[in-house]
């Protein structure tokens, strides 16, 4: 026999897609309505996105929520309290602990919705995506306008040779492209010769 649980039973929301795709337009809306329900919410973004303000959550569309800022996953425990709803963007810039976290706060009855890229810029799995992917109950896939062809787009293009995984974007250095119009980025360096960069060299490296 099973003790009864404390807790109502908590869950794991994901939201994944590239870059312009409404992931947190999405993520925005899902917390609205936790909120007009009367649900208590927390909601953290990595302090490495303070693009547009420290302080909210924005989206290219310009709908914003308060938020909090937080260096990796683990600063999120302390700090979700009593809340019911827990709200987490760019997943990706949080770190290697944010399945586990993740799982935790469901574990103690919170509902849990993260947005991140499943992708990086090279169009490879970016974790800890994947693996947040794999131990959450609800799934959604955003996809964004190919600016090339207008095919529907899972993939964000990087449009300047720039080092490194991260490399939080201004306006212009990324845009939404489908499979077929998205490049990988020529990052072999200057003066190098023929040897150049190996696929995957800089995929854990930090700018
Ligand atoms: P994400 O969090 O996935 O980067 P946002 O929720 O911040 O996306 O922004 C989504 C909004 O971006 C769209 O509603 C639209 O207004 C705008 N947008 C800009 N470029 C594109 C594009 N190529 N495809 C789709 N939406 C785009
Ligand atoms: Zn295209």
């Amino acid at each position: 026999m099973h003790e009864p649980r404390p807790h109502p039973t908590g869950w794991i929301e994901v939201v994944v897609g590239p870059m312009y795709s409404g992931k947190t337009e999405e993520l925005i809306r899902r917390l609205r309505r936790a909120q007009i329900a009367r649900q208590r919410v927390e909601i953290f973004k990595p302090a490495i996105d303070v693009r547009y303000g420290a302080d909210h959550l924005v989206s290219h569309s310009e709908s914003r929520i308060p938020s909090q800022l937080v260096a990796t996953a683990n600063d999120i425990l302390p700090l979700a309290g009593e809340a019911q709803v827990i709200g987490i963007d760019e997943g990706q810039f949080l770190g290697p602990d944010l399945p586990k976290v993740a799982d935790r706060l469901a574990e103690d009855g919170k509902r849990v919705i993260v947005a991140g890229l499943d992708q990086d810029y090279r169009g490879q799995p970016f974790e800890p995506m994947p693996q947040l992917l794999a131990i959450a109950e609800y799934i959604t896939k955003t996809l964004a306008i190919c600016v090339v062809c207008g095919a529907p787009a899972s993939r964000t293009q990087r449009t300047r040779p720039e080092h490194g995984r991260v490399v939080v974007g201004g306006a212009g250095l990324y845009e939404a492209r489908c499979r077929r119009c998205h490049t990988i980025p020529d990052e072999t360096p200057a003066g190098s010769g023929a040897g150049g960069s190996t696929p995957g060299q800089n995929a854990t490296e930090t700018a």
